[in-house]
């Protein structure tokens, strides 16, 4: 359906955050990184014709990818308003439709088949990362796909089999952060970090 040069170049028009918040945990995804977590979700047919929600979505870069994937309907959650009025924008100029929504994670009600999100690692605000595994696993029907610190192995596969999900697949990516924060004293840093599915294993 899409070539992965071409999934490269949708999602680096995507642009990031002008000013990150650190207490927001605002990254950007890597575009490679987000291309391995879309194109692990095409081929296990969690995108394709699928109902699909974006927790914490940013500037969209996950969500227009899914959307460009041929996801059915592409819902975004995000705080940050600044961040959204970017996705919207990119969304337009990708040509592709994603419903969004400013507001926090724990208000998000929608059902889905997937969920796909790069959540905060909670590095910054201890327990941040909490209500988008408890979401994630409450909406989605199928499937979830997401990003996690390796420090943090322990918690998310309590946390998915504590809500009915099974870990279906755990691998290491390349994840170079980019110096985004004031804080950061490198230029840039190699951190451990895991590309997570979960498959429903109970019917609620
Ligand atoms: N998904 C984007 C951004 C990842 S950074 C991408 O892949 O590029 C994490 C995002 O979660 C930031 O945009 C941040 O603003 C958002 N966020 C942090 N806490 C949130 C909360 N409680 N509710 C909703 N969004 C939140």
């Amino acid at each position: 359906l899409l070539r992965h040069a071409e999934l490269i170049r949708v999602l680096e028009a995507v642009p990031g955050f002008p000013r990150p918040h650190p207490d927001l945990e605002q990254v950007l995804t890597p575009s490679e990184a987000a291309a391995l977590l879309l194109e692990e979700a095409f081929r296990r047919g969690d995108l394709f014709g699928r109902s699909v929600l974006d927790l914490g979505a940013g500037t969209g870069r996950l969500a227009i990818g899914a959307a460009r994937l041929g996801a059915r309907s592409v819902y975004a959650v995000e705080t940050d308003a600044d961040a959204v009025g970017i996705g919207r924008a990119a969304a337009r100029a990708a040509g592709v439709r994603v419903s969004w929504r400013v507001a926090d994670v724990t208000t998000a009600r929608r059902r889905v088949d997937t969920v796909i999100m790069n959540p905060p690692f909670g590095a910054q605000r201890r327990g941040a990362d909490r209500p988008f595994w408890e979401r994630a696993h409450a909406l989605a029907g199928s499937a979830v796909y997401a990003f996690a610190l390796a420090d943090s192995r322990t918690f998310i596969a309590r946390s998915a089999v504590e809500r009915g999900a099974h870990v279906e697949s755990n691998r290491a990516v390349p994840w170079d952060l980019v110096r985004t924060f004031a804080h950061h004293r490198h230029a840039k840093v190699r951190l451990s970090v895991d590309l997570w599915t979960f498959r429903r294993s109970s019917k609620r």
